[in-house]
């Protein structure tokens, strides 16, 4: 279903190809990681805490970044995306628990 011209990215968590704008578009720099339209090796997600467990959990997160990702980063990507929307958690609790990341609890 593409309208006009729209960009369309896949989202590594469901892989569903979605209008750009709907996604976030993740890079790894320097600083970290950041949101935004920057150069670098980066990454598309759904603006949904179910992708991004599911990228973080199938490995594909770190597969895009050449890297793991840092507690730290971890929760605030989780900040960024639940705060655009429901905050459902993969576990209904509204963040990113142990149980769902097999680590440390994220608050
Ligand atoms: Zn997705």
């Amino acid at each position: 279903m593409r309208r006009g011209h729209v960009p369309v990215r896949t989202c590594i968590g469901c892989r569903k190809q979605r209008p750009k704008h709907d996604l976030l578009r993740l890079v790894s720099t320097e600083n970290g990681l950041e949101i935004g339209d920057i150069e670098g090796r980066g990454f598309y997600l759904c603006r949904d805490v179910d992708c991004l467990v599911r990228a973080v959990k199938g490995g594909r997160m770190k597969r895009f970044l050449g890297r793991s990702l840092s507690d730290l980063e971890s929760a605030a990507l989780m900040r960024d995306v639940s705060g655009q929307n429901s905050l459902d958690g993969a576990c209904g609790k509204g963040v990113i628990c142990c149980s769902c990341t097999g680590g440390d609890p994220i608050a």
